[in-house]
């Protein structure tokens, strides 16, 4: 039997992959997405989106992926849960090898996301789970009353401090400069909590424990001195990397590995289209991406009418 080629494949269910898939299968092209995870991507693991336009009092991460998924299935996007190995252009198809068999399409959209970056300090992947955590809602609950520090400057480190402030009984940002990166109105909200503690200036060293975390070295990078900190937990949030590595240089990267696009999201490879926090741009928020999946979705069904 021959096999069957897909219009469009759409790799990731993030908001773009989702946005993406929601234009793709209105426009009534057949469209497969694959996700290995939860469909939603990291807004799965957000517990309030605040910057999101339509909802003023926020909205649970959990609730918009259920609702934007929703959304594409009324419309027949078919979705599988498989996770994506490697990418062939063989023609003029492109295949995708997943865990569990091979897709074929005429136009692909990337929209594999970003994933929390590992600091690399002796320690970490030893008490991964037992103390160590890149996310505040997944593991939140289990330092009831514990004292942690968490770590990093942007955006997920204080809004996930912040929440993260509703379950324990103390806890330190730890910064590697004296000013954050962070979103100001995070800022002020971080700043002015009486529960959150700041270490300026400081880098985790090594993380010490023995069948869970007890404590951290911690250096300041001013003047190199080191000290031991107790702890039971140590978040994670020092930045993200790009899903992109099973694009084995088909497609050109920047230095960091994002996919590079132009204004209509195609890629260096014709007929390969990527969207959202994977891809080179300014601002990685649900927002941008659900605006970069419609344009990824509708510049892939103008490539296929050309075609046709
Ligand atoms: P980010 O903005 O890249 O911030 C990473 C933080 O970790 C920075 O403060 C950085 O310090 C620090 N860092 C990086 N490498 C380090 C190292 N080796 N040792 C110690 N500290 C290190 O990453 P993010 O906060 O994960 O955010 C990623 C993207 O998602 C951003 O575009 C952000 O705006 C977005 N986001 C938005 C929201 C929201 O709008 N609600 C929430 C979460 C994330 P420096 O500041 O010194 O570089």
């Amino acid at each position: 039997m021959a096999e069957k080629v897909y219009d469009v494949i759409i790799l990731g269910g993030g908001p773009a992959g989702l946005t993406a898939g929601l234009y793709a299968s209105r426009g009534r092209l057949n469209t497969l997405l694959i996700e290995a995870g939860l469909p939603g991507g990291q807004m799965t693991t957000t517990d309030l989106i605040e910057n999101y336009p339509g909802f003023p009092q926020g909205v649970p991460g959990e609730q918009l992926s259920r609702l934007m998924e929703e959304q594409t299935r009324r419309f027949g996007l078919e979705i599988v849960n498989e996770e994506i190995l490697e990418m062939k252009i063989h023609g003029v198809h492109k295949h995708v090898r997943t865990s569990r068999t091979t897709h074929a399409c005429k136009a692909l959209i990337i929209c594999t996301g970003a994933e929390y970056r590992k600091l690399g300090v002796p320690g970490e992947k030893e008490f991964a789970g037992r103390g160590v955590s890149y996310c505040a809602t997944c593991d939140a609950a289990f330092f009831r009353d514990s004292r942690i520090v968490v770590v990093g400057g942007g955006d997920s480190a204080l809004t996930e401090a912040l929440f993260l402030t509703k379950f324990v009984r103390e806890l330190t940002i730890i910064h590697r400069r004296d000013a954050l990166r962070a979103t100001k109105i995070y800022q002020e909200r971080a700043l002015s909590n009486p529960r959150i503690k700041f270490l300026w200036n400081s880098v985790v060293h090594e993380i010490r424990g023995e069948q869970i975390v007890k404590s951290i070295l911690v250096k300041n990078v001013r003047t190199g001195k080191i000290t031991e900190h107790d702890t039971e937990g140590v978040f994670m949030f020092v930045g993200v990397s790009p899903r992109t590595q099973f694009l084995n240089g088909l497609i050109q990267l920047d230095p960091g590995g994002y996919v590079i696009t132009n204004a209509d999201c195609e890629t260096s490879v014709r007929g390969i289209f990527a969207a959202g926090d994977c891809t080179r741009k300014l601002l990685r928020q649900i927002v941008t991406a659900v605006g970069d999946g419609a344009t990824a979705a509708f510049a892939a069904e103008k490539y296929l009418e050309q075609k046709e």
